[in-house]
């Protein structure tokens, strides 16, 4: 958990701790989790101190903040993830500036960042965001419309369909929050056994990366435990 006077290796350490103990209880590798940093709201120089301390790939929320990020911070070599709403009208930035994007919901996104992919820069690798949650959560697809989605983007090859991404809402006990992310890596599961490029489940923050890891997650998406908190 996030403490003040930390510096950002004790941040970081203690992050890493937590995967390493995670990970042994449910008998994983620890080399089986991305950490991905999420440094939205951080300066530049909050993220070269991570990089040096060997931290390389980082998920940012909102477009015109990230490019200037991007492009500052382009001699340290960081793959760049996009975590936040994809609005139409950014997906070019998107497209050219990003290796990552985790939050494509709909297919009108998938046509748009396939036709903007710089062909120099090869295959964008997308996750599919999925809402786990029903009404209460808007952004993401839903479950029974992953399928066609990922045959949209395995259709382009400017595209790399690479897994699925979820933000579910906390839940008060360790089994609900548990039992959400089990639903989510069956609904992995099944898109992996369709699709042989699919490795990636991004779950997992803060608050529950050890649920998140006790389910299959693959990659985790880390914020305030590792900057402290956003002003
Ligand atoms: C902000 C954000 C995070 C990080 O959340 P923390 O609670 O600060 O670790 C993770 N994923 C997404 C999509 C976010 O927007």
């Amino acid at each position: 958990m996030y403490t003040p006077n930390q510096n950002p290796s004790e941040r970081l350490d203690a992050v890493r701790q937590r995967i390493h103990l995670a990970c042994e209880r449910a008998n994983r590798s620890p080399e089986g989790v991305r950490l991905l940093a999420v440094s939205k709201t951080q300066a530049p120089e909050k993220i070269r101190a991570l990089v040096h301390l060997g931290q390389k790939c980082f998920g940012e929320n909102y477009v015109d903040e990230a490019v200037a990020k991007i492009e500052a911070l382009a001699d340290l070599g960081l793959t760049w993830h996009f975590i936040g709403p994809v609005q139409s009208n950014k997906t070019r930035a998107i497209a050219e500036h990003f290796d990552w994007v985790e939050s494509v919901d709909r297919a009108k996104i998938v046509r748009r960042l396939a036709d903007q992919r710089p062909a120099d820069r090869g295959a964008l690798n997308v996750l599919i965001q999925v809402n786990l949650d029903g009404e209460t959560q808007k952004a993401g697809c839903a479950p029974e419309e992953i399928e066609a989605l990922a045959e949209a983007i395995e259709a382009r090859p400017e595209l790399r369909l690479r897994g699925l991404m979820a933000i579910p809402a906390p839940r008060d006990g360790d089994d609900e929050q548990r039992a959400v992310f089990a639903r989510l890596k069956h609904l992995f599961d099944r898109l992996a056994e369709r699709h042989a490029s699919v490795d990636t489940i991004s779950a997992g923050m803060s608050g529950d990366l050890e649920a998140a890891i006790a389910e299959g997650s693959t990659q985790l998406r880390v914020g305030t435990d590792l900057f402290g908190p956003r002003s």
